[in-house]
């Protein structure tokens, strides 16, 4: 894929630029640059071009405003401490975004231009991937994929754009990482069988804020989803993946087929089976997680995912009663999340391979 670069002519200056990185939130800030690449059925994908960061002219009949035939991906770069760019397992992001387009009728992106794109836009900006600093800021890439056609009929689109933009982003958990108290939904779903809970799109997200609410209305931090169907077994939270550590060392992360796969989550079970715990992926109902911290045969449990890596959960609460953080554990989470940071910055030897040189 050619991808042609106009360099801005207002970036940031460097003063500037330090005072964003020094405390640069989650989502504020956005670089220097954006990548836009078009979609057609005959001239498939073209135009891909890096351009200075700006509003885009859209039409307001664009399919993706009336019908939010959408996708898209969150990953990082991180800063190493020699200095080099470097992205975590960016391939599996493509293939996500692959499965993800098949299900939302969206056109494949292949997997290398994907994570050329990505590369290209991460290295104009490069300036913009923050040091560590012994704490965990790095420049979150949202790359994502909507129906720009200008039209109202309801069809498959026949004119797509592919974006990536970069936004530095601090420490996820600011004065050390405390237990998420979580919210269990019993009047909102987040997928159902045959829908697009495996898809990383939009909707998924907008039909999760409603519950969120809830779940903030009533003192907790987040909302864990059930399943549809039965209303039994636990899927994840809005955007992570849940763990239920045994006291027999056995690890439980549901698998239910409409659940968003993390990719946090799979490294996890790699890192956890390597450790000599034994990973099950199946359903795992909502009785078994109130039973199993009541009777202390549940340590453990975390959420994942690339925004946060890794965090403890404590109390869960629902409309009349509440089960207490488990007790018991000793930090598995903690070891599970100092191992993969340090992987992701640098710190420790990639011996999966999963670590990608940009810059
Ligand atoms: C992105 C996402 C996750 C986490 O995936 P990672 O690849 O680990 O960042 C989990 N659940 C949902 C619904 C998501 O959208």
């Amino acid at each position: 894929m050619e991808i042609s670069t106009t360099r801005s002519t207002t970036a940031v200056s460097d003063e500037r630029l330090a005072e964003i990185l020094a405390n640069p939130g989650f989502g504020n800030h956005f670089t220097d640059h954006m990548l836009t690449v078009e979609w057609t059925p005959d001239a498939g994908w073209h135009a891909a071009r890096i351009e200075p960061y700006g509003p885009l002219s859209m039409d307001p009949a664009a399919a993706v405003l009336h019908y939010a035939q959408e996708i898209f991906e969150g990953m990082k770069a991180y800063r190493h401490p020699d200095g080099s760019v470097w992205s975590f397992r960016p391939e599996e992001n493509a293939r996500r975004m692959v499965s993800s387009s098949h299900r939302l009728a969206l056109p494949e992106l292949p997997v290398e231009d994907f994570v050329a794109c990505v590369d290209a836009l991460v290295e104009v900006d490069q300036r913009w991937v923050p040091s560590a600093e012994g704490g965990e800021k790095a420049l979150y890439i949202r790359p994502f994929m909507f129906a720009s056609e200008t039209f109202l009929g309801v069809r498959p689109a026949q004119h797509v754009t592919f974006m990536v933009i970069l936004s530095p982003a601090g420490a996820y958990f600011k004065g050390g990482i405390k237990p998420v108290t979580l919210w269990l939904s019993e009047e909102y779903t987040r997928a159902g069988r045959g829908g697009m809970g495996a898809a990383k799109t939009g909707g998924n997200y907008a039909s999760s804020l409603v519950a969120q609410q809830e779940a903030i209305g009533q003192g907790c931090d987040q909302v864990v989803f059930l399943d549809a169907q039965e209303g039994r077994y636990v899927e994840e939270l809005g955007g992570m993946n849940l763990y239920f550590v045994h006291a027999d060392g056995r690890i439980v992360t549901p698998e239910t087929g409409t659940i968003l796969e993390g990719i946090t989550r799979d490294s996890v079970i790699e890192l956890a089976g390597k450790a000599g715990y034994q990973v099950e992926e199946r359903r795992f109902s909502i009785e078994e997680w109130k039973h199993g911290v009541t009777s202390g045969e549940i340590t453990e449990i975390f959420a994942c995912g690339t925004a946060a890596v890794i965090t403890p959960v404590g109390e869960l609460k629902w409309d009349g009663g509440s089960t207490p953080a488990p007790a018991g554990g000793d930090g598995l989470w903690e070891r599970l999340r100092a191992q993969l940071v340090d992987i992701q910055f640098g710190r420790a030897d990639d011996t999966h391979g999963w670590m990608h040189r940009i810059v």
